[in-house]
């Protein structure tokens, strides 16, 4: 069966990925939407004509409309920082794949959760920051959120039994541990950009490198993952599995547990997603257990990596503590990346911010914002 789907960051590093899926799946594209990479763009918008297109940045959409100018039917093009949003409310998709990243994705996973339009999440932050709203969005009109980060992908994978997803007792996110697994606070204290950048086992869009190298993002997937598979953190626990094949696991009532495992590949997650409830060939390599030797398991260290423990505070304290959390990581890995703050500082600035708020209770979007924006100010303020 055909689909139609909406890729929001269809030029970043899941949007090119899901692209290559749609292709090999035969879907069509129902919109494309990017932040400011024009040429990317309009290529994807060439090969996959899409009657919709969507840039945030304005000077890139002046360059991309110039092109789309010279077309006999151009694609129609929203253009701002709710350009993906008014993408999703006009396209007629089946499925909205939303790889933007950060914040700037919540409004668009809102927008198509309203519509009742199932929405395929790479974009966690989107419930990091606003999950309160988007688990309501989607209750409200019977919607579907399917997971594409890939421990979450495997534990919806394990559960598609609803008879065992009853008796889920706990969930086991594995985590690579990053590329500075083993390391002390003085052995990070000089690492700068070049090297946090370099992850030993997935190649993905650079802030979720850093995320990776902080352990942020097993933060971020810890909070997703309560709002995902509906439980406290108690019963969620981080295991660092270095080579990154045990994608995540579950363990029901009976202490039986069942693990997803596949090879490091984004397409493999994300295909499901799109497939879902079906599975399909697919592009992505089989896992060749001749040429891997052993399965490494370890407890993470969140002595060393503060960002972990940061978002264990906020996912206990609740309310907008996430979306503090959020905020002030997305502020000080920008600067981190802009070489004005150091590796530990980004660790150091997100558990301050979440210790300084009590953040509890229900939340509107004018709170979240209001909290990001506060959280963003914090770090600025304690550099
Ligand atoms: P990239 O940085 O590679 O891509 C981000 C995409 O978002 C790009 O298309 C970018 O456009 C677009 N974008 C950036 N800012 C805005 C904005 N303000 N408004 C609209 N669009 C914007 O990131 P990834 O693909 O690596 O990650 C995307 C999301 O998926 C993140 O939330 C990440 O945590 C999650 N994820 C990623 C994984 C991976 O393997 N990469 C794995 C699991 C989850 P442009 O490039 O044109 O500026």
């Amino acid at each position: 069966m055909s689909k139609r789907v909406a890729v929001l960051g269809s030029t970043g590093s899941i949007g090119r990925q899901s692209l290559e899926v749609i292709r090999e799946q035969g879907y069509e594209v129902a919109a494309l939407s990017a932040g400011r990479n024009a040429a990317l763009l309009l290529e994807q918008a060439r090969e996959f004509c899409p009657p919709i297109l969507a840039v945030a940045d304005e000077e890139a959409a002046a360059e991309v409309q110039k092109e789309l100018d010279a077309l006999e039917r151009p694609p129609f093009l929203f253009v701002g920082k709710d350009a993906a949003r008014n993408a999703v409310a006009e396209a007629e998709a089946d499925i909205v794949l939303n790889a933007i990243v950060g914040i700037a994705g919540l409004d668009a996973t809102l927008t198509a959760l309203a519509d009742g339009t199932t929405v395929a999440l790479a974009n966690k932050e989107s419930l990091v920051a606003g999950g309160q709203l988007v688990m309501r969005e989607m209750q409200a009109r019977g919607g579907v959120l399917l997971p594409v980060d890939s421990e979450h992908s495997a534990i919806f994978q394990c559960l598609q039994d609803p008879n065992s997803a009853r008796t889920l007792q706990k969930i086991i996110l594995t985590a690579s541990g990053g590329p500075f697994y083993g390391k002390t606070q003085k052995d990070l204290a000089k690492i700068g950009p070049a090297e946090a950048l370099r992850h030993p086992n997935w190649s993905m869009g650079q802030k979720i490198t850093i995320d990776s190298a902080t352990l942020m993002n097993k933060g971020l997937e810890l909070i997703e993952a309560m709002w995902l598979f509906d439980l406290p953190p108690r019963q969620i626990e981080i295991v660092v599995q270095r080579q990154s094949v045990i994608h995540s696991m579950v363990e029901f009532s009976d202490h039986s547990v069942l693990a997803q495992l596949g090879v490091p590949d984004m397409r493999i997650p994300i295909q499901y997603a799109l497939t879902w409830p079906q599975r399909r060939p697919g592009p992505a390599p089989a896992l060749d257990f001749r040429q891997l030797r052993q399965l490494d398991f370890g407890p993470p260290d969140e002595e060393t990596f503060r960002c972990l423990a940061a978002c264990r505070k906020a996912a206990e304290k609740g309310g907008l503590a996430p979306c503090a959390a959020n905020g002030a990581n997305e502020e000080a890995v920008a600067l981190f990346l802009e070489g004005r703050l150091s590796f530990l500082d980004i660790g150091r600035l997100v558990e301050g911010c979440v210790d300084g708020g009590s953040y509890a209770g229900a939340y509107t979007l004018e709170d979240v914002y209001a909290c990001d924006a506060a959280a963003r100010r914090y770090v600025r303020e304690h550099i």
